[in-house]
């Protein structure tokens, strides 16, 4: 029998569900993926990674409580890290309901499930930067004031503290990544970063004339999810469960993306006007390549998210690697392939 340690993922089908997947099988893990099951078994995003063959795919279902009980029951992980989540920060408000019910209620489904068990199982929690909200004061560190402004952020700081009371209460290890925005060519189309690098590959080979987006002033702490990963798999390795913030402490604007993801397209963009009229006109067509949609465009309240991941850095030895400009090159020249292989 393998004495490797078991690691049980939820979310196998999200960006850092691959990542995570990828780096724990390098360290010699028997890594169980878990998906949805009404999900059938293509997982793109392994594929990419070519790892599908080397994970153990197994159903989950956070909306139910005794499918996951089951399963934690067959499985036994020593490790389980929760990646699962309706994890769109911009979704509807209609849309509510079900995020509070995977995103906070899942959470409380898979804790109860756990400590019932495999009580001895180290958990990982993916937390949010959107914990923070309208928070009036940047950076935000593990002891800023959390005042989280949307369903999705509000979802996540019931699951938040519900593992604070699991941890203090029944003993349980279990940590939370205060997680930052961080991408990668595996990230969501529905996310900004993505849409900037999938669209302008597709002007660039004429395949789309224009990319609409919203406020172009934006900024945000960006980084790159492999980084992330890996502080996701120390924090289970400290003897003390606790909650770290994992960002890279610099933002930039979503107009600055745009900028780096145009030059690696071969595109030279001139803006011109501001907030609402703000565009982008490519220099050597002429043509307006980029607009603001009104129906995408959000002022900034409070502060700017920032994180300040220093407790990171001296607790668990983890910085990020990746900088912004490597990740806009990264993800800019995967998608230019992709479109390219396409066309
Ligand atoms: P992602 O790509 O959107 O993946 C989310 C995963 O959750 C998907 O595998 C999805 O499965 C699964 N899921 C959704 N509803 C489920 C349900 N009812 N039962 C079981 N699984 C369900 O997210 P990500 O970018 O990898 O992020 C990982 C985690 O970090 C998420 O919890 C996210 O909220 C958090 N986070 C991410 C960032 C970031 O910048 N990436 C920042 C802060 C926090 P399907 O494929 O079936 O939909």
């Amino acid at each position: 029998m393998s004495d490797s340690k078991k690691a049980l993922i939820t979310g196998i089908t999200g960006q850092d569900g691959a990542y995570l997947a990828a780096s724990l099988l390098g360290r010699g893990y028997q890594v169980y993926g878990a998906k949805r099951p009404s999900l059938n078994s293509v997982v793109p995003r392994l594929e990419r990674l070519g790892i599908t063959d080397q994970v153990e795919l197994v159903d989950i279902e956070l909306l139910e409580y005794s499918n996951i009980h089951q399963l934690l029951c067959e499985v036994t992980p020593d490790e389980i890290y929760n990646l699962a989540a309706q994890s769109f920060p911009g979704a509807p408000l209609d849309q509510s309901l079900h995020t509070a019910d995977v995103t906070g209620m899942g959470v409380a489904r898979l804790l109860k499930a756990a400590h019932t068990a495999c009580p001895e199982a180290r958990v990982f929690q993916a937390s949010t930067a959107e914990l923070y909200g309208n928070c009036e004061t940047t950076p935000q560190n593990e002891l800023t004031r959390f005042q989280p402004r949307t369903a999705y952020g509000t979802a996540k700081l019931f699951a938040y503290w519900l593992g604070v009371d699991y941890r203090e209460t029944a003993g349980m290890h279990f940590s939370s990544g205060i997680l930052y925005n961080h991408e990668s060519p595996l990230r969501g189309p529905e996310f900004v970063s993505r849409k900037i690098t999938t669209q302008l590959a597709e002007i660039s080979v004429g395949q789309r004339e224009v990319l609409e987006l919203g406020n172009l002033s934006s900024h945000r702490d960006w980084g790159y999810a492999p980084d992330y990963v890996e502080a996701m798999w120390l924090m289970l390795q400290q003897d003390q469960p606790d909650d770290y913030v994992l960002a890279t402490g610099v933002t930039h604007s979503v107009r600055e993306f745009v900028e780096g993801v145009a030059r690696v397209c071969g595109l030279d963009i001139a803006w011109e006007g501001e907030g609402l009229d703000a565009r982008g006109v490519d220099r050597k067509s002429g043509r307006e390549i980029v607009r603001v949609n009104p129906d995408y465009y959000r002022e900034e309240g409070g502060a700017e998210l920032c994180g300040d991941a220093s407790k990171a850095r001296a607790k668990l030895g983890w910085s990020p690697e990746t900088t912004f400009e490597e990740l806009v090159v990264i993800m800019a020249e995967a998608d230019l392939k992709a479109v390219r292989d396409s066309s």
